[in-house]
């Protein structure tokens, strides 16, 4: 049994609008939302980061995304919608229970990402690629 926010949702110790609640996976609006209708898609059993997950909980996590993602659409009137997951405080993870997020998107909604990108320089991508091709063979 843990203190995070979303085991304490789970045993019904923090209120919070619940909108699909499956065998291994629940979701529940944000708090605090991007838009209309931002859906936090939550595993049942407390995993920190997408990489703890076992394998068969991350298939069935993806597979609760797309039915949420679907009906979160729907109820939004969106036309799109963003898919993420942050890993670890670095990247903006604040509740470490892993969790996607699903924020509904329209054309001209003006919601932006901070990202800043830059090309690789000549030659460096493919020393990234091979770099990266050795690590997954480990
Ligand atoms: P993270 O930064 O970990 O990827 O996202 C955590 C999300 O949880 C944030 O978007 C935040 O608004 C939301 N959140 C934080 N506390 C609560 C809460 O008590 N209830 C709900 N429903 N959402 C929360
Ligand atoms: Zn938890």
């Amino acid at each position: 049994m843990t203190d995070c926010i979303f085991c304490r949702i789970l045993r019904g110790e923090i209120p919070a609008q619940m909108v699909y609640d499956g065998p291994r996976a629940f979701a529940i609006l944000d708090i605090n939302p991007v838009s209309w209708g931002h859906t936090l898609v939550i595993p049942r059993d407390h995993f920190e980061t997408w990489n703890e997950l076992p394998a068969d909980l991350a298939a069935e996590l993806a597979k609760a995304a797309q039915v949420v993602a679907r009906g979160v659409v729907k109820a939004a009137g969106a036309e799109g919608f963003n898919l993420l997951m942050n890993n670890h405080r670095c990247s903006g993870q604040a509740i470490a229970h892993a969790h996607f997020h699903v924020i509904p998107r329209k054309t001209g909604d003006e919601i932006k990402y901070q990202w800043k990108t830059k090309p690789y320089d000549p030659g460096v991508i493919e020393k990234v690629g091979s770099e990266v091709r050795a690590a997954l063979m480990k």
